[in-house]
């Protein structure tokens, strides 16, 4: 009897120490969770499945990306960003997706910098908090209605808000829980010929609060060029990602990467992984998010097998930026990244 007592105290105070710990330690769950990963990551390779490589489901991928930028109010580096995207859709990288990421029926080429729009209406201007659902769809809706931005079946809009600005989607907030992510928005109700989705990505501001949580540059541009070219890339092979389960990937999903734990799309795979290009014309030097390569099996943002004109000069990886991630919009509430 004294002996059972003994025990139970010790059960008792092992327990609550346990608890404390669990309590006092987030790392401890963290722990635990990576070495669940582990495990998972040995059974799927001993079974042959496991594989960050990406597989094609059906659904569209963009042939000629037209981006269309919006900014929400007066946006710093603007101008700047213009020139990033039409250095980026004829880039190195955009060189790997038009190499690897067509299909049998959808060849991607080079996309083009279109039209740019800056929103000056005060009311959407001033706001310090915009949700994806109930006032960035609604947003884009107008614009379309109003005939200020035109969708077509390969023009992509990337929208970006002020420093201060808190963008909420599904109950994540940027900064904290993202960086950017983007979507696609049924409008088939509009009865756009061949134009049944709008491409959309909405991109935080990275200075402030945000900065390091999106990338090791200490300039907070080079990190909005990181997540720019993070978002571009997916939108152009997974542009449908919204109307798609990432549990049991399907049409319209394009691109994915089936193994969720170490993916999802073609910028998952190696978030926040940074390299610089120089574009030979100008000689400046952009920052880009590296992406996934089927064939060379590894992350890269040029690749010589393709005799670049351009060539990656600085590659840094960023090991400590993994909290904030960038993420994607589903419809699903069951799957982020
Ligand atoms: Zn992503």
């Amino acid at each position: 009897m004294i002996f059972m007592k003994a025990w139970m105290i010790l059960v008792f105070v092992v327990t609550v120490y346990l608890l404390a710990v669990a309590a006092a330690s987030p790392i401890l769950d963290s722990t635990l969770r990576r070495v669940g990963f582990t495990t998972l990551q040995r059974q799927l390779k001993s079974r042959g499945t496991f594989s960050k490589n990406l597989v094609y489901y059906g659904g569209p991928v963009l042939q000629s990306a037209t981006v269309n930028p919006i900014f929400i109010g007066p946006i710093p580096d603007s101008k700047r960003l213009l020139e990033y995207y039409a250095f980026l859709v004829k880039s190195p990288l955009a060189q790997i997706l038009n190499s690897e990421y067509s299909t049998s029926t959808a060849q991607i080429g080079y996309g083009r910098l279109g039209t740019p729009y800056v929103e000056k209406d005060p009311l959407i201007t001033g706001a310090k908090t915009l949700d994806d659902d109930n006032d960035i769809l609604p947003y884009l809706f107008d614009l379309i209605v109003n005939g200020i931005i035109w969708p077509s079946p390969n023009s992509y809009f990337p929208i970006y808000t002020q420093p201060g600005v808190t963008v909420t989607q599904q109950g994540s907030k940027s900064c904290i829980h993202f960086c950017g992510y983007h979507g696609t928005f049924d409008i088939s109700d509009l009865g756009i010929p061949s134009t049944p989705y709008l491409y959309y990505a909405v991109i935080a501001d990275q200075s402030g609060t945000c900065m390091g949580g999106c990338g090791i540059s200490r300039d907070p541009f080079e990190n909005l060029c990181s997540v720019s070219s993070h978002e571009f890339t997916e939108s152009v092979t997974n542009p449908a990602v919204s109307y798609t389960n990432s549990r049991s990937p399907a049409a319209p999903m394009g691109w994915f990467s089936p193994s969720n734990y170490l993916g999802g799309e073609v910028a998952d795979i190696c978030n926040a992984m940074q390299s610089t290009l120089i574009d030979p014309l100008t000689g400046k030097s952009w920052v880009v998010q590296q992406v996934w390569s089927n064939k060379n099996v590894k992350c890269m943002a040029s690749d010589p097998r393709l005799g670049g004109t351009v060539q990656s000069t600085v590659q840094t990886s960023a090991t400590t930026v993994t909290s904030k991630r960038t993420t994607t919009l589903l419809t699903t509430k069951t799957w982020k990244q």
